[in-house]
């Protein structure tokens, strides 16, 4: 079988990591989830006391954490300078500070550059999501697809996904979410955009499964299709 890279961007809250995980565990290829990387970087800086507003001291120290991406499906994970980050990059405070630490351009370059060594050491082919990968990062990609979905959708899916402490009412998920699209939306280096060549899907009344299929029919019409 030919390699295939899928690319699948979006706004947040539209499914894109269950459904790229998902898609790429059942088609063989590998998985790569961009805005870990950023969150690592984010997470990096705040720990090393680095204040994300200051956007010049980002990117002197942009070129310092070592961010190791692990691509299996079944078990993404994510490393910075070899420690586990999956747990500290899903806080609230990172949450809030990646966009600023992600519109500088010096980070963009580091984390895009990663991602295209990853795509290209896939083998079999990957997955990658994020918010620029089919207009920027890999724009050759054999399929791109676009997610979409109501804010009202996007907010009840991020509710159900944040628990215990940091669970927070839905209006302020909703607002949250607003203001980071709008900030990933129009910074100046590669924003959140679809492609011209993305196949749009709006998700807001699809089940997680409908989405899927929807997505691994469109990489098979595209593997049968010859390319
Ligand atoms: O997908 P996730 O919500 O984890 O992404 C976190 C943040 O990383 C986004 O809000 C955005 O600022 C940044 N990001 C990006 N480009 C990507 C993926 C994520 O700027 N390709």
């Amino acid at each position: 079988m030919e390699s295939v890279i899928v690319a699948i961007d979006g706004p947040s809250g539209t499914g894109k990591s269950s459904t790229s995980k998902a898609v790429a565990a059942e088609l063989g290829l590998s998985y790569l989830d961009t805005g870990a990387q950023y969150r690592a970087i984010t997470w990096w800086m705040i720990s090393n006391g680095i204040d994300v507003s200051d956007a010049a001291a980002i990117a002197t120290a942009s070129g310092k954490p070592f961010i190791e991406s692990g691509t299996d499906p079944a078990a993404p994970t994510i490393t910075v300078d070899g420690v586990d980050a999956a747990g500290p990059i899903r806080t609230q405070e990172v949450t809030s500070k990646v966009s600023a630490v992600s519109a500088v351009p010096e980070v963009r370059a580091r984390i895009t550059e990663l991602q295209r060594s990853i795509a290209a050491a896939a083998e079999k082919g990957i997955v990658v999501e994020g918010r620029d990968i089919g207009t920027t990062v890999l724009p050759d990609a054999d399929l791109k697809i676009f997610l979409t979905a109501s804010p009202e959708a996007r907010a009840a899916r991020r509710s159900g996904e944040l628990k215990g402490k940091e669970a927070s009412d839905l209006a302020t998920t909703r607002e949250a979410l607003i203001k980071r699209d709008h900030a990933d939306s129009n910074r100046k280096t590669s924003p959140l955009a679809k492609a011209d060549d993305a196949v749009e899907v709006d998700t807001t009344d699809l089940t997680l499964a409908q989405v899927i299929e929807c997505v691994v029919t469109l990489v098979e019409e595209k593997r049968t299709g010859g390319k």
